[in-house]
């Protein structure tokens, strides 16, 4: 893979870092008159002690930790990319074991303050607005895919600032974060994937709290990273056998207290674990209110798996292009470089075009989010009622977007990755099918983003 700062070394991202974006619209939504700084002004909360206090401030904080993500991103991961996909995973007695390199690469990243980009800084989170975790995760999911899930999924538990209320996020989130847990959104069954309403796994409340029993499939990462611990965010029963949707509640189960009993061979994506996992009355705690697991919580999880999704295609597909690009310019055929001859350049021109479309889409998709989803959870925070919220003028109108957009997004760059991975295959020739080369590995590993 391509070795250099990839925050740096992409002239169509930083267009719109430094001409499209409108940063004004999104300090303003994020940062909301700068309220964390004041509230460490006044607390001396040293969780809150990089707030910035003004626009300028603002900007350079989100640079620097692109620049930081860009770095480790194209320096270090991209480097250990291929080497893990070939190790792959080892499963024993209950136990998976990844690379130690990635173990390594990650604690890199844990030291560079680069991986809880989905918390608020109250919390021990990096504190950042959609559109600059977009672009991390982009960063980061150029350089590898396996290595950035296996990393990352920790920001899976975002979820509960919205959902579970001020006592479980003070409780869960640093302790996660402090302790590099991996978090598992815990969905899919055997029998029920698309079909969630009707899942088995079942959870029962005694005078002793909530267990759950059943099993999971599929579940990333549910085994934790090599002795890390892991956690998963659970959808379980609890109303009776055909209560449906609305018998599905939402739970945090410590991955101690579950077994996984094995790890799926896959196509891509092989250097982080798909986990198959058991559940034998596993204490547990319930998140929310009962019977909204899957209708409002699990929902509003999975479109922010969709926002990431959207900026895993756009990484896939750019690392795809810079190699393919790299790769023509170097390849001799007929006297000159392929990139030269017609029938290739037109291939990598479309490349690069819809690389662009799929990033305007991953910002914008972003930006909407950033301009209702906060000034929603800042109404809320000062006292206002959900009517107040709900018929708020500017809530409603990028609500509306975010709504469209967020799917779209996941959708066009999921299914373009595939087919500009297919493409750089094209122009490596009988090259881009040797595992020698990287697009092979990102051909496999962008199959399973439009699933
Ligand atoms: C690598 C990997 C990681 C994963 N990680 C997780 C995880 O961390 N947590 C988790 O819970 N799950 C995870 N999943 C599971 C994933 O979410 C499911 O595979 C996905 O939801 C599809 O479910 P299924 O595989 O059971 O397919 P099925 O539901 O059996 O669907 C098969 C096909 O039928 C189509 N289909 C089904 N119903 C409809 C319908 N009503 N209308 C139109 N088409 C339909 C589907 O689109 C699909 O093409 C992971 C899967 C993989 C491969």
């Amino acid at each position: 893979m391509i070795k250099s700062n990839y925050f740096h070394d992409n002239e169509d991202l930083q267009m719109h870092i430094h001409h499209f974006i409108d940063w004004q619209g999104i300090v303003d939504a994020y940062e909301d008159g700068f309220r964390d700084a004041q509230v460490y002004k006044k607390t001396g909360n040293e969780r809150l002690a990089m707030s910035p206090t003004n626009f300028e401030e603002a900007l350079e904080y989100y640079k620097a930790i692109m620049n930081s993500t860009g770095e480790i991103a194209g320096n270090d991961i991209s480097q250990l990319a291929q080497s893990a996909d070939a190790k792959g995973l080892h499963f024993e007695n209950g136990l998976v074991t990844h690379p130690q390199e990635i173990v390594d690469v990650v604690e890199k990243c844990y030291s560079a303050g680069i991986i809880p980009t989905s918390f608020k800084r109250k919390y021990g989170g990096l504190g950042l607005p959609n559109v600059v975790k977009a672009i991390c995760l982009e960063l980061f999911y150029r350089a590898d895919a396996s290595i950035t899930i296996a990393a990352g999924t920790v920001n899976l538990a975002a979820i509960l600032e919205k959902f579970a209320g001020e006592e479980i996020c003070n409780k869960y989130i640093p302790k996660f974060i402090e302790e590099k847990y991996s978090i598992t959104m815990g969905l899919s069954e055997a029998d029920f994937g698309s079909d969630l309403p009707n899942i088995r796994t079942r959870a029962e409340q005694t005078e002793n709290g909530w267990f759950i029993t059943g099993s999971k499939r599929y579940q990333t990462m549910a085994c934790g990273l090599n002795g890390n611990p892991s956690a998963i965010l659970c959808l379980a029963r609890t109303g009776d056998a055909i209560s449906g949707a609305r018998g599905l509640s939402f739970f945090i189960v410590e991955g101690k207290d579950i077994q996984v009993t094995g790890i799926e061979k896959k196509l891509g994506l092989k250097a982080s674990a798909t986990c198959e996992v058991v559940f034998d009355r596993a204490p547990a705690v319930l998140v929310g209110k009962e019977g909204f697991g899957l209708v409002k919580y699990v929902i509003g999880m999975l479109n922010g798996a969709r926002m990431s999704v959207a900026a895993q295609g756009t990484g896939i597909a750019t690392a795809a292009f810079f190699e393919a690009r790299k790769y023509a310019s170097e390849r001799i055929q007929f006297g000159k470089p392929i990139a030269e001859i017609p029938a290739v350049a037109k291939m990598l021109e479309r490349m690069e075009r819809e690389i662009a479309a799929m990033r305007c889409l991953m910002i914008e998709a972003a930006a909407s989010v950033d301009k209702y989803h906060w000034r929603s959870e800042y109404l809320k925070e000062d006292g206002a009622d959900d009517r107040t919220i709900r018929n708020d003028e500017q809530i409603k109108k990028w609500e509306k977007l975010a709504n469209i957009l967020t799917p779209i997004s996941k959708y066009y760059n999921s299914e373009l990755c595939n087919s500009i991975t297919y493409d750089a295959i094209q122009v490596f020739g009988g090259a881009g099918f040797i595992e020698e080369y990287d697009v092979a590995r990102l051909y496999r590993d962008a199959r399973i983003t439009n699933i």
